[in-house]
C-alpha cells in the first residue's frame, strides 16, 4: 500500500515537497492554516492598478531552483535594473554602488570580517575591532544593514554569515517574476493537484500526536489527519512561539529551533495618482535615514507604486503608532526624501496597505538569519524525529541564499528526497 505523508504548510517549501512526494507515488495531504496557498508569498492583485508583492518580491541572483521552476512554469523573469540612491542627513549621495552603504571603511571591514577566526555576534565584533568614535558611523551603518535587510538581532547574528552575504553583494543579476511570485505558487498547486495531492485550507494544526511510523495532526476545527510521516514547514516564528504542540514532546528539535534567528518586517505599499519620482529615474532604490528608510519603485513603465521596507528598532517604533500616525510617518518620510510637501503628497495617495508580518497569525515574522552556531542548530532540527517527523522550510537551508524563496524551495525538495530514500513502503 502507498505510504501517506502529511505536510503542514502550503508555502513554497511545502508545495515543492508535496510535488516531489506526489511524483514518487506517496499519498500526500497538505494542511494549511490560511485560506489559500503561498505563505510568505503574497501577490496582491486587488485594490491596486498593478500586481503588488506584500511578501517575497525578488529572485536574488542566479538561484538555480527558483529560475528552473520559473522557466518550467512559463513565467517571465524581469531583470531588476534600478539604481540605488543613498540619502544622508537630507543630502543625496547620488547613485551609490551596492557596497557604498558602508562608506570608505568597507574594505577594512571586509578584511577584518574575512580574517575572523572565532565567529561572534556582529555587535561584539564591531566593538572589538571597530570601537571608538572614529568608527561610530560605520558601526551604525553595519547595525542598520543587519537589522534592516537580514532582519537580525545584532546581539545574535553571526558575523561570518553577514560576511558571506556581503562579500557577494551586487555580484549577480536580480529578477522579479512578471505577474508576481503568485505565478510560481499557482503552478506548484496545479502540479500537486495533477499528482493527486489533497489540500485542506483554513486548517490550523494545533497538535501532533505521533509514534514511530504514525503521525496524527489535530486541527483547530477538531478534524484529524493521519499519515505514516509528517513534514512540518511552519516558520521558525511558529515553532519558537510553541504554537504547534507535539505529543510526545520533541524538545531537542524545539530547542534547536530556538537557537536559530528569526526577524520580522513591515512592507508598505502605496499607489499614488502620479509617479512623482519619475524625474529622478523610473527605477529607484532609496536608502535614507528617515523613519521609513527604504523605498523602491517598480520597473513597469507608468507604475505608480512605491514600496516601503521597515525592520528593527524603527519598525518597533512604527508599530506602536496608531493607524493615522502610521500614514503620517510614511508621508513624512517620503516628503523628506523627495523634497515635497507631506500634505500635498497625502492628496496623491490612491491606495495604501501596510503588511505587518509579525501579525500574520501562522507566519509570525519575516525570515530567518544565522546566529552564531546556526549550522549545528539547523543540523539538529533537520534530523528526522524517529523517521516519522521532518522539519523543512526556508530556515533549514544551507547555501548562498538564506531567508529566501530559493531556500524554502531547496529545503522542500531536500526533505522530500530524504523521505523517498528512507527504507519501508512507498
Ligand atoms: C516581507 C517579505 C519579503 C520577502 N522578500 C523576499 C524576496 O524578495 N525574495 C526572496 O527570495 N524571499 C523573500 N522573502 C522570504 C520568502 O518569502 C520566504 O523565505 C519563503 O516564502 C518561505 O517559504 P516557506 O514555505 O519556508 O514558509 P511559509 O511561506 O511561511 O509557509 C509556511 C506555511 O505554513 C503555514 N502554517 C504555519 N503553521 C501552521 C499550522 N500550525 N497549521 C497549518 N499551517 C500552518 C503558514 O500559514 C504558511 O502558509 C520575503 C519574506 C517576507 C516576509
Amino acid at each position: 500500500m502507498a505510504s501517506s505523508i502529511i505536510i503542514i504548510g502550503a508555502g513554497v517549501s511545502g508545495l515543492l515537497a508535496a510535488r516531489r512526494l506526489g511524483e514518487a507515488g506517496f499519498i500526500v495531504t497538505v494542511l494549511e492554516a490560511s485560506a489559500g496557498p503561498g505563505g510568505r508569498i503574497m501577490t496582491i492583485t486587488e485594490g491596486f492598478s498593478s500586481v503588488v508583492e506584500g511578501g517575497a518580491e525578488f529572485i536574488h541572483g542566479e538561484l538555480p531552483l527558483s529560475i528552473e521552476l520559473a522557466k518550467e512554469a512559463g513565467l517571465v523573469l524581469e531583470p531588476v535594473n534600478g539604481h540605488m540612491v543613498r540619502l544622508e542627513k537630507g543630502r543625496g549621495l547620488g547613485d551609490s554602488g551596492d557596497r557604498a552603504f558602508l562608506g570608505s571603511d568597507w574594505g577594512e571591514l571586509m578584511g577584518k570580517m574575512e580574517g575572523l577566526e572565532q565567529d561572534m555576534p556582529i555587535d561584539q565584533f564591531m566593538s572589538e575591532y571597530f570601537g571608538g568614535q572614529r568608527y561610530g558611523a560605520l558601526r551604525e551603518s553595519v547595525f542598520r544593514f543587519a537589522e534592516g535587510y537580514d532582519l537580525a538581532d545584532i546581539r545574535r547574528v553571526s558575523t561570518r554569515a553577514l560576511y558571506n552575504e556581503w562579500v557577494r553583494e551586487g555580484e549577480d543579476e536580480e529578477y522579479r517574476l512578471e505577474g508576481g511570485y503568485r505565478g510560481l505558487v499557482d503552478f506548484l498547486v496545479g502540479e500537486c493537484l495533477r499528482l493527486g495531492c489533497r489540500f485542506f485550507f483554513s486548517s490550523l494544526v494545533k497538535e501532533v500526536a505521533w509514534e514511530p511510523g504514525k503521525a496524527e495532526c489535530v486541527a483547530a476545527d477538531g478534524e484529524r489527519y493521519t499519515g505514516s510521516g509528517l513534514v512540518v514547514t511552519a516558520s521558525l516564528g511558529v515553532l519558537q512561539a510553541g504554537l504547534l504542540r507535539f505529543s510526545p514532546a520533541v524538545d531537542g528539535h524545539m530547542e534547536a529551533a530556538s537557537r536559530l534567528g528569526y526577524g520580522s518586517v513591515v512592507k508598505i505599499l502605496i499607489e499614488f495618482r502620479t509617479a512623482f519620482w519619475e524625474a529622478a529615474g523610473q527605477t529607484l532604490f532609496v536608502i535614507s535615514e528617515e523613519d521609513i528608510p527604504t523605498w523602491w519603485t517598480q520597473p513597469v513603465q507608468g507604475s505608480r507604486l512605491l514600496t516601503g521596507w521597515l525592520a528593527g528598532g524603527r519598525m518597533q517604533a512604527f508599530l506602536r503608532l496608531g493607524e493615522a500616525q502610521r500614514v503620517d510617518a510614511c508621508l513624512r518620510s517620503l516628503a523628506h526624501i523627495f523634497s515635497l510637501d507631506a500634505e500635498a503628497l497625502r492628496k496623491e495617495v490612491v491606495v495604501m496597505r501596510i503588511v505587518d508580518w509579525a501579525a500574520h497569525p501562522s507566519v509570525l515574522g519575516g525570515y530567518s538569519y544565522d546566529t552564531v552556531g546556526a549550522a549545528d542548530a539547523r543540523a539538529q532540527l533537520s534530523a528526522s524525529v524517529e523517521g516519522t517527523i521532518w522539519f523543512a522550510g526556508e530556515a533549514l537551508y544551507e547555501g548562498i541564499a538564506p531567508g529566501t524563496v530559493e531556500a524554502a524551495l531547496t529545503s522542500g525538495q531536500e526533505v522530500a528526497e530524504k523521505i523517498i530514500a528512507r527504507p519501508g513502503p512507498r
